[in-house]
């Protein structure tokens, strides 16, 4: 298990019974940046058995949080919806992942976009100061099937505005742009409908979307990233990696098996 420290759950919330997050216990020598994810699962049988996680805390807090899914007969998450709070879980000494400010160019507005479980390393990046110095206005659009799905949206709205350390920062910069497709709500439909529809920036008073001065990230499942990244590339945006920052960046929420 070198690769891995043991760590305590420190509670648990379930938002539906599909999705549920929890924080855990922090080793002092895990570095990462906002954005990454990290190697995170449960012992079973003597053996790690973990999956990629999104970090959602972030990096300065001293504990960790998770947003998972729950799927039926998955390996993982059959198990891990049932932790409760002292229960150990592994967490991987390695993180690592694209959605990081670093892979991208300067700019003036910054697009999240993120679906389900995609949201969780935008909840750590929205905490980041220097999100704020470098560009003019953060917009985060979270798409889900159901508004009580749509997890963390009081936070977003409510304690981070009032945080004593982000929340001037934040204030004013930061649009929360929650959306869901299967029931009714007050924006309705896929975000790639929002994103590729001008009336989205004129009703947020944005300027039109332009690779010159605008810059994406896009976390979620394999129809919206591949739809999205084909949306961008043909308006002449170009993707960032490791070391050659450009103006979109993508990572998978998970993948499809
Ligand atoms: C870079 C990366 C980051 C990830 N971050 C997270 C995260 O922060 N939270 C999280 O819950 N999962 C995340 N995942 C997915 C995660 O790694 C596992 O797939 C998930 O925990 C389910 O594990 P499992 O063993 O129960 O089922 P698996 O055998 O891993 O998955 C079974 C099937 O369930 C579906 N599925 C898996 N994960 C999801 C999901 N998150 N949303 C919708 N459908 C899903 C897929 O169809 C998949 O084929 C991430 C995946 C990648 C590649």
């Amino acid at each position: 298990m070198a690769a891995f420290t043991n760590e305590s759950v420190i509670s648990v919330r379930h938002w539906t019974d599909t999705v549920f997050s929890f924080t855990a216990t922090r080793s002092p020598t895990l570095r990462f940046e906002n954005g990454q994810f990290v190697m995170m699962g449960l012992e079973v049988d003597g053996k790690p058995l973990t999956r990629a996680y999104s970090l959602v805390s972030a990096n300065y807090d001293d504990h960790l949080e998770f947003l998972s899914i729950k799927v039926a007969n998955g390996p993982l998450t059959s198990r891990l919806q049932h932790i409760k709070a002292g229960d150990q879980i592994l967490v991987g000494k390695k993180p690592t992942g694209t959605l990081v400010l670093d892979n991208l160019r300067p700019g003036r507005n910054l697009y999240l976009l993120g679906t389900g479980t995609g949201l969780a390393p935008f909840m750590s990046l929205i905490r980041d100061p220097s999100m704020y110095e470098r560009f003019e206005k953060v917009i985060l659009v979270h798409g889900c099937r159901r508004v009580s799905e749509l997890a963390y949206g009081d936070r977003i709205m409510h304690e981070l505005p009032q945080d004593e350390y982000l929340g001037d920062a934040m204030r004013g910069k930061l649009i929360y742009y929650p959306t869901v497709t299967r029931e009714p709500f007050k924006a309705m439909g896929r975000v790639t409908e929002f994103v590729s529809s001008g009336h989205f920036y004129s009703d947020l008073d944005l300027a039109p979307l332009s690779a010159e001065h605008d810059r994406a990230m896009v976390c979620g499942g394999p129809d919206m990233l591949r739809d999205l990244k084909d949306y961008y590339l043909a308006r002449g945006f170009r993707e960032g990696h490791l070391g050659d920052p450009a103006e979109f960046v993508i990572e998978k929420a998970f993948v499809e098996k």
